[in-house]
C-alpha cells in the first residue's frame, strides 16, 4: 500500500496552527513512508472562502515549507464529480429525495423533544421496500438524504484514541445535498478521500462526530475505507481552547513575530508527538521517526517560552545573511542608517545569541544603525573629570591601534592600569558615547565592529 495523506483545510482567513500542526504530521508521514501529501481546499462555504483567505493558506504552508505533492484540489471545481456520485447513490438507493419542508422537519424534531427523544429526521421519504411514500408536493424542491443503515454500530480503530463505536441509531439520515442540488460537508469529505486514494486521514479531534458519517457513506460507495486518527486539540497557556481573541492562531503571526519556520515546526511536532525525550530536531530527522503510535491522546498545551526557546536555538543556527536578510525591512522602517554603519551580519553574528526572535535581533541590532544621543545626565554621571584623561588616552591609542578585538581589548586594559580604573569605568561612557545606550555587547567588540572612524569620530566629537 502507498500512503496517500491529506491536508484539507476550509479557508478562513489564515493558517490555524492546530491546522499546521496536523498539515504538518500527514506531511510527515507521507515522507516517512515515501507517500503522498495531498493538499485539498475545502472552499464551499462561499462567504469564507474568498481568494485571500486561500492564498493565506497556501502562504503559511509555503513560509513553513510543508510542499504538497498533489493538489491543492478544489472542492468548488470538483462540483460535477459530486452530482455524478450523488446521481449514482439515488439510482443504487444508497441516497433518496427526501420533500419535507425545514417547517415539517422542525415540526417533527419539536414533537421529538417534547417526547424526550432525540430530534432527528422521522425517515418520512425514505424508500423502503413496501413502504409507499407520500405523494410529492407540487412546487417544492427536495433535499438529498444519505440512506443511513438504521441498525447496527459503526466502529473504527482511531490510531490516536483507539476503537470507537457509535450506534448508527444516533446518526440522522443526512441531507448530501441541499434543495439546489449543491453537495453538503461531510458528502464531499467522503467522496474526496475515495477519489484521492487517501488511506491515512489525520485532522483534529472536533472531527470525530463526523468520521461514522463518512465512514457510512463510503461504506455506501463502495470504497476502501482510510485509517482514522484524531488529534486532540491545542490548548492555550490557560488551559482552554486556542482562542483567536485571547491567542496567536495564525501561522504568520508567528513569522511576523519573528519565529523562524524551522523552528515553528519543530515546536508544533513536539505538541502531541513525541520522539523519546528529543526536543530539537531536523525535519529530516522527524520524517525518518515519525510514526502514528507516538502520537498523544492527551490535549498538548501551547508553552510560549519552551517556543522562544526553540527558536532562539534556530536563530543561533541561521546564516547570517539569512538573519541580516530578514530584519533588514524592519529595521528601515525603524529609521535605520546602512551609511558607513557595520555590514549587518556581522553584527548579527555578535547579537543573535541573546535574540528569541528576530524581531528583538532587529531592535537590538539598532544600536549600530541610528546616531547616538546620549543622555546628558547620564553622561555627567558616567564621564567624570576622573575618566576623562583616560578616555583621551584611549582616543589616542585607537589612532594607531591595530583593528581586532583582541588588539583594541588590551588597548582598553593599558589605559585602566594606567589610570587605576576598573572596566565599567570605562566602558559605561565608551557605551553611551559610541551607542547613546548603557547595555551593549561587551564594548571591545563593539567598538571592533563600529570600525576606526565612527569610533574616532563619536568619541572625540565628546569629549571636548
Ligand atoms: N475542512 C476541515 C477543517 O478545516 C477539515 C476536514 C478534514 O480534515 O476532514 O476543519
Amino acid at each position: 500500500m502507498t500512503v496517500r495523506t491529506r491536508f484539507a483545510p476550509s479557508p478562513t482567513g489564515y493558517l490555524h496552527v492546530g491546522g499546521a500542526r496536523t498539515a504538518l504530521f500527514s506531511w510527515a508521514f507521507a515522507r516517512h513512508h515515501g507517500g503522498t501529501f495531498v493538499l485539498r481546499i475545502e472552499d464551499t462555504d462561499l462567504e469564507r472562502s474568498t481568494p485571500e483567505a486561500v492564498q493565506a493558506i497556501l502562504d503559511g504552508m509555503s513560509w513553513l515549507g510543508l510542499a504538497h505533492d498533489e493538489g491543492p484540489f478544489y472542492q468548488m471545481q470538483r462540483m460535477e464529480r459530486y452530482r455524478a456520485v450523488l446521481a449514482e447513490m439515488l439510482a443504487q438507493g444508497t441516497a433518496y429525495h427526501c420533500y419535507s419542508s425545514p417547517e415539517e422537519v422542525e415540526a417533527m424534531r419539536e414533537r421529538q423533544r417534547a417526547a424526550g427523544e432525540k430530534p432527528r429526521y422521522d425517515g418520512t421519504w425514505r424508500p423502503e421496500t413496501g413502504k409507499t411514500l407520500p405523494a410529492i408536493p407540487v412546487d417544492r424542491k427536495p433535499v438529498i438524504r444519505f440512506k443511513n443503515p438504521l441498525d447496527g454500530d459503526v466502529t473504527w480503530h482511531d490510531v490516536v484514541k483507539g476503537q470507537i463505536t457509535i450506534n448508527n441509531r444516533e446518526l440522522d439520515d443526512l441531507v448530501i445535498a441541499r434543495p439546489d442540488g449543491t453537495p453538503t460537508y461531510n458528502f464531499c469529505v467522503a467522496v474526496d478521500d475515495w477519489d484521492m486514494q487517501i488511506t491515512h486521514v489525520i485532522r483534529g479531534d472536533d472531527h470525530v462526530n463526523n468520521t461514522p458519517r463518512q465512514i457510512n457513506i463510503l461504506n455506501a460507495l463502495g470504497a476502501t475505507l482510510p485509517q482514522y486518527g484524531h488529534v486532540p486539540m491545542i490548548l492555550g497557556t490557560d488551559g482552554q481552547k486556542l482562542s483567536k481573541r485571547r491567542d496567536a492562531v495564525s501561522v504568520m503571526d508567528y513569522s511576523d513575530k519573528g519565529y523562524l519556520p524551522e523552528a515553528m515546526l519543530n515546536y508544533l511536532a513536539r505538541l502531541g508527538w513525541s520522539h523519546g525525550d528529543d526536543e530539537i530536531f531536523s525535519m529530516e530527522q522527524m520524517c525518518s521517526w515519525f510514526d502514528l503510535t507516538h502520537l498523544s491522546g492527551a490535549a498538548a498545551q501551547f508553552n510560549p517560552e519552551k517556543l522562544a526557546w526553540i527558536n532562539n536555538h534556530y536563530i543561533k543556527a541561521a546564516d547570517n545573511q539569512r538573519l541580516a536578510d530578514l530584519v533588514q525591512p524592519a529595521m528601515l522602517k525603524d529609521g535605520a542608517i546602512f551609511d558607513g554603519a557595520p555590514v549587518l551580519p556581522a553584527v548579527i553574528a555578535l547579537l543573535k545569541e541573546r535574540a528569541n526572535t528576530t524581531v528583538e535581533l532587529a531592535q537590538s541590532a539598532m544600536l549600530f544603525y541610528r546616531q547616538p544621543a546620549p543622555d546628558s545626565t547620564l553622561l555627567q554621571q558616567h564621564l567624570t573629570d576622573a575618566i576623562r584623561p583616560a578616555l583621551t588616552q584611549y582616543i589616542e591609542l585607537c589612532r594607531t591601534v591595530d583593528w581586532n578585538k583582541a588588539a583594541i581589548s588590551a588597548a582598553l586594559k593599558q589605559v585602566l592600569a594606567e589610570h587605576g580604573l576598573k572596566m565599567p569605568q570605562l566602558a559605561m561612557p565608551l557605551r553611551l558615547l559610541l551607542t547613546g545606550q548603557l547595555q551593549t555587547p561587551s564594548i571591545d567588540a563593539v567598538i571592533e565592529l563600529f570600525g576606526r572612524d565612527v569610533v574616532l569620530a563619536r568619541l572625540t566629537y565628546t569629549a571636548d
